[in-house]
């Protein structure tokens, strides 16, 4: 392990810092319950001092070239992928997830960053026709300047450099608050972005005190927008906190996935589909599949496939050999995806598959259920575990109008071998992003985000950039 990335300590105006009094919280390891880490628990004042050096930083970094942004982003995807080993081992033993997939998303989360850094000098304007002789209009791409950034836990390091990486390649600096769950990950990327040569004070990462921290950044007149990755409840208080000072937003908020399997599908591959977005991170992400629709015709045969792949799931540390699901993240995870099952239970559906959750540990089994029905809660809450919850349906028309009846619109899914059934699914989900045919969507090409109370803006691709910048219109007359 490069001992240099596991810090205890917030980076603040290039320093690192402790809390003035001593305060810290403590990281947990959720497979062990062990006391890992303990990082400062800081709160507005040591905010304040974060926007102030990011504001400062950043009048030198928006004049710099986008050429030079791109050299020192590129610096720091190489770092990333140098420590991928050290940076995927403080991320297991932060979040649980399993090694392999910690590694993955460290891979992700550093194209993020190789992306931005090409993207970086794509931030072109337009010269528009003018209306008058004697006049050219220009609009050209401003950075908007200091932006809060606040990230969740699931996905410990991505979520930070899908905002991060856009707005330096933009010209905008940062003040981040990571989840209190997982913020070694994001002490790492600091240490290595240091490394990388983005400037002291440019990117500053807070830990602490999440209302505190929170109120800083909204109420702050100098950041101009804040950047949220986490449940729809917070992000319609920081959108409300946000309005007195009129802030730029985006949010990714939650999600609750429809996953279609038509009766012309091809079953093995939906079986694939589901496996990853389902069960990936143990179920915890936005993205993942909450209410399978499976049709008449087809769903016994896929209940039965499916209960022998989920049988084969190997569950357990994330750190021991071909374990495939680690633990959720903490006790109210458990608890909330218990009630869930429990809640199906009650009301009429079966348990085709499930080993009980093993008490005093964050450990959860996956579980099969199937004769959902769509008063359960499952069918109108994410649920944010391992659970497979299988609906029936015979209708496409029917089954979009209960896929579409939700306030969520992040990501849906349809199987079909029909082209006809593929664009009816692509255009009748009301959702931000669609996967027909396939089960994993995230890449840094394609932007991801959501609609309806899912969110607000774009992340990855071209889009991506754009949520950091401003338009300026310039009319130069007497021409
Ligand atoms: P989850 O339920 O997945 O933990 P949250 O929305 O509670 O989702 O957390 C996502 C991020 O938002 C975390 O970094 C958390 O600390 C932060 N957060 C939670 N409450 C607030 C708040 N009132 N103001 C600012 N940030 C908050």
């Amino acid at each position: 392990m490069h001992s240099a990335l596991l810090k205890q300590a917030c980076y603040v105006a290039g320093q690192w810092v402790t809390a003035h009094d001593g305060a810290t919280d403590p990281v947990i390891n959720p497979s062990t319950g062990q006391i890992i880490a303990q990082v400062p628990r800081m709160g507005r004042e040591m905010t304040l001092a974060a926007i102030d050096a990011a504001q400062q930083a950043q009048q030198q970094w928006k004049q710099t070239t986008a050429k030079a942004r791109s050299v020192i982003l590129r610096r720091w995807y190489a770092l990333m992928m140098e420590h991928i080993d050290d940076l995927a081992t403080i991320m297991t033993t932060e979040q649980g997830k399993p090694f392999v997939e910690a590694k993955g998303e460290i891979t992700y989360a550093a194209s993020f960053v190789e992306w931005f850094a090409e993207e970086a000098k794509r931030a072109y304007g337009e010269v528009i026709p003018s209306h008058k002789t004697d006049a050219r209009i220009l609009a050209s791409r401003e950075p908007m300047g200091v932006v809060g950034a606040i990230t969740p836990w699931n996905f410990p390091a991505a979520m930070i450099t899908r905002k991060c990486a856009p707005a330096f390649a933009a010209g905008c600096g940062v003040v981040l608050k990571p989840a209190p769950d997982t913020p070694l990950c994001a002490l790492a990327l600091a240490v290595l972005a240091e490394e990388a040569g983005i400037p002291a004070g440019l990117f500053n990462v807070v830990t602490g005190d999440a209302q505190a921290i929170g109120g800083a950044l909204t109420d702050s007149k100098t950041v101009k927008k804040i950047s949220f990755t986490g449940s729809t409840a917070v992000g319609k208080l920081l959108m409300a906190q946000s309005a007195a000072t009129v802030k730029k937003l985006s949010l990714e908020l939650g999600g609750n996935a429809p996953f279609i399997v038509c009766d012309d599908a091809d079953l093995d591959a939906a079986i694939e589909g589901i496996m990853i977005a389902k069960f990936r991170n143990a179920g915890q992400t936005c993205v993942c599949a909450n209410r399978i629709y499976v049709h008449d015709a087809v769903y016994d045969a896929f209940t039965e496939k499916l209960v022998a792949r989920v049988q084969a799931l190997k569950v357990g540390d994330g750190f021991a050999p071909e374990v495939q699901i680690g633990p959720l993240i903490n006790a109210a995870a458990v608890a909330k995806v218990q009630s869930h099952i429990d809640d199906a239970l009650a009301k009429g559906a079966r348990l085709a598959y499930g080993e009980p959750q093993p008490a005093g540990s964050f450990l959860f089994p996956p579980q099969v259920l199937v004769e959902m029905t769509d008063t359960m809660r499952i069918a109108n809450e994410e649920t944010f575990g391992p659970v497979a919850a299988l609906f029936r349906f015979n209708d496409d028309a029917d089954v979009i109008a209960r896929a579409n009846a939700t306030d969520s619109g992040l990501a849906a899914y349809a199987y079909t071998r029909s082209l006809q059934r593929a664009f009816r699914f692509s255009e009748g989900l009301e959702y931000g992003m669609v996967g027909i045919n396939e089960g994993l969507i995230s890449t840094e090409v394609a932007p991801f985000g959501g609609i309806k109370e899912s969110g607000l803006g774009r992340e990855g691709g071209r889009q991506g950039l754009d949520d950091y910048l401003e338009t300026k219109y310039t009319l130069l007359g007497g021409l």
